[in-house]
């Protein structure tokens, strides 16, 4: 019988492992699940780009896309992502006055900015100040977007 707990308990640490490696949330009612992404980027072309390698990871699910900040801000309300990849410059609202609005509304919400700004400049350093996780350069690799979502 101890056996067979062992055995039970093994195999459900290692399915625990392999979902926490590939960036799964724990649901109470739901178990092991993929985390929720919103898209927030005013270029239709990113946002299939992005929406094609996040989905085709089999790890993550695309809950939305806003085509500015104030939608963004909407959806997040809505949609309950885990994690916003958020496009610094776009009409209407662009990501640093959405990710203040956000940090102070829903806290606990993860926000990577998309940016062809790269890791510097005052707009980055005011994203990083504001609570925002990490940033994807445009243009971006497949590997690169994958491995910066599953690091969050
Ligand atoms: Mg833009």
């Amino acid at each position: 019988m101890w056996r067979l707990h062992l055995w039970a308990g093994y195999c459900s640490s290692l399915t625990r492992d392999a979902a926490l490696e590939r960036g799964w949330v724990v649901n109470e009612s739901e178990g092991f699940v993929m985390k929720k992404v919103l898209i927030v980027d005013d270029s239709i072309t990113v946002a299939r780009q992005l929406q094609r390698i996040i989905e085709g990871s089999g790890d993550f699910q695309v809950v939305g896309h806003a085509k500015n900040g104030a939608e963004g801000i909407k959806l997040n309300q809505s949609e309950d992502p885990d994690i916003i990849c958020m496009d610094m410059n776009m009409p209407v609202m662009d990501g640093l006055t959405a990710l203040r609005s956000i940090s102070v509304i829903d806290p606990k919400v993860t926000v990577v900015m998309v940016t062809s700004l790269g890791g510097v400049g005052d707009k980055f350093t005011e994203a990083m100040k504001l609570g925002a996780r990490n940033v994807i350069s445009k243009p971006f690799e497949e590997e690169t977007v994958l491995e910066i979502l599953r690091s969050l």
